[in-house]
């Protein structure tokens, strides 16, 4: 397949260094934007969020193939999240030895034992994909991970189209328009939470966002946040240590932060072990046992874990869920990579010995989020060599590595050189779905987030600094 759309502009660097001046301004008047790294809780100077020069070819089946897939995805993220039997399974051997993944289950036990307080469940996510190059020169869509909690970059995702639709008018490529797919991740998101608001049923309540102290990425929150402004929805920003000091539980649970009562809370923070204080602890224990909507549940989080999308790939695991539907099950099933149990038995052996043949073909994945944790090529064997035989192994799991064919861009970053790159992009298909009681009242695919990185970085995100906004040009 010819990925390479481009190289006509490439080899012109004066139209390149001219496209990348423009476009830059056209990303800072479509609100692509970023507070600085130096200034992280003030808008007085931002930056432009970094993006690509021009958007990336991605083959057109695919990108149907990961949408059509969604609500598929969404239905099963729902189905594992009520399935106690199944959770308390397939993370049993990672809690035994992961503190983190530990206490959040800790959490839903408790929360079980007490009884959940709401039955209105509303789910966000976002499913990640790469491009797999085959030998034989096929490519196919291999899921990454699907993220549960704090899915990023729905709001700037819904600005980016403007800015590659502007650079196609100044190449005057404006047939070519049509190949970037409409996108608007915040109107889905913000419908998917001001459905949940509605049935919650209570005028006065808010959304409450929880965040986190260093605020750089907030022009994405308030892509969403304006959203639910517009549908008269209150919206407030707090952080953990806000709900410790000034949020209670009346006797009904009712979550009631700063005298205010809350409908729903939509974590955007609380992912990672280093988000959690003793106190925080607490604070998300409370509102986990409050009747206030969470977005998600702790057992919505808990099934984003890397452990539980490594058990579901098992054979025949799909079908506890979809019983009858083969067709769904089919869908689903063709995105997973190969995935590895390190269990101890002879299977986690097996994967022990198979990763430390070949390291180059896998990736190794600790239960953990944000960018930055796997391990890859000859550090996968330092790893496995300290805890082959120890139980500790369970907190990790093996994928296939996924090889995307590398595409030649420009990673447009504020104050960085202008640099041609080779690249791989990451596809990412956001979900909504709301389920109020038994019954789904929505299931949505709400669009798509593009994300380009060099070659030279095996891991990383947009917030890591490693990847770049893009759009998708179908071919
Ligand atoms: P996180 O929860 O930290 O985002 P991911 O599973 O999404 O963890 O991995 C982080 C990054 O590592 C991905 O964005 C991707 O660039 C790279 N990566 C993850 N899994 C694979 C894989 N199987 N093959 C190739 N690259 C991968
Ligand atoms: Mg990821």
């Amino acid at each position: 397949m010819a990925l390479q759309v481009w190289d006509d502009v490439f080899r012109d660097e004066k139209l390149v260094a001219d496209l990348a001046a423009v476009v830059k301004d056209t990303a800072l008047l479509q609100g692509v934007l970023m507070r600085t790294k130096s200034e992280p809780n003030s808008s007085e100077v931002v930056n432009y969020a970094p993006f690509t020069l021009l958007p990336s070819p991605v083959p057109q089946n695919l990108y149907e193939q990961a949408k059509a897939v969604q609500k598929d995805f969404n239905q099963l993220v729902d189905a594992v999240s009520q399935d106690l039997v199944f959770l308390e399974q397939a993370l049993g051997s990672a809690i035994k030895v992961d503190d983190f993944t530990a206490k959040l289950f800790d959490i839903y036990k408790q929360v079980l034992h007490e009884g959940v307080a709401q039955s209105v469940c509303l789910g966000i996510n976002r499913s990640d994909y790469m491009f797999d190059l085959g030998t034989d020169g096929t490519v196919s869509l291999k899921q990454i991970e699907i993220n549960t909690i704090a899915a990023s970059f729905g709001g700037l995702a819904s600005r980016i189209p403007a800015v590659h639709r502007h650079i196609l008018h100044l190449l005057d490529k404006y047939d070519d328009v049509s190949r970037l797919p409409d996108n608007n991740p915040s109107k889905g998101i913000a419908e998917g939470i001001s459905k949940a608001w509605e049935l919650y049923g209570s005028e006065r309540a808010v959304v409450m966002f929880v965040v986190e102290d260093v605020q750089r990425n907030i022009f994405d929150h308030r892509c969403v946040e304006n959203e639910l402004w517009s549908r008269s929805i209150h919206v407030i920003r707090r952080r953990f240590e806000d709900v410790i000091e000034r949020a209670s539980l009346d006797e009904k649970r009712r979550l009631f932060m700063d005298d205010q009562e809350v409908a729903v809370v939509y974590y955007r923070h609380g992912y990672m072990p280093h988000n959690y204080s003793q106190q925080n602890w607490q604070a998300r224990l409370l509102m986990e046992r409050s009747r206030a909507v969470k977005c998600p549940d702790i057992a919505t989080h808990l099934t984003g874990a890397k452990k539980v999308q490594q058990e579901l790939a098992r054979p025949g695991v799909l079908e506890r869920w979809f019983p009858s539907d083969p067709e769904t099950v089919r869908r689903i099933r063709a995105t997973f990579a190969g995935l590895y149990s390190f269990d101890m038995g002879e299977e986690g052996d097996q994967t022990v010995a198979l990763a430390t043949a070949n390291p180059d073909r896998f990736v190794l994945k600790p239960q953990r989020e944000g960018g930055g944790n796997n391990i890859y090529g000859e550090e996968i064997r330092v790893v496995l060599e300290g805890i082959k035989d120890k139980p500790e192994r369970s907190s990790y799991i093996l994928m296939d590595r996924i090889r995307p064919q590398p595409v030649r861009n420009c990673l447009l970053r504020s104050g960085m050189p202008l640099k041609l790159s080779e690249n791989i992009s990451e596809l990412g298909m956001f979900g909504v779905y709301v389920r109020n009681g038994k019954k789904m009242v929505l299931n949505e695919c709400a669009g798509h987030l593009l994300r380009t990185k060099s070659i030279e970085h095996a891991d990383g995100g947009v917030a890591a600094g490693v990847a770049v906004l893009d759009n998708p040009y179908l071919v």
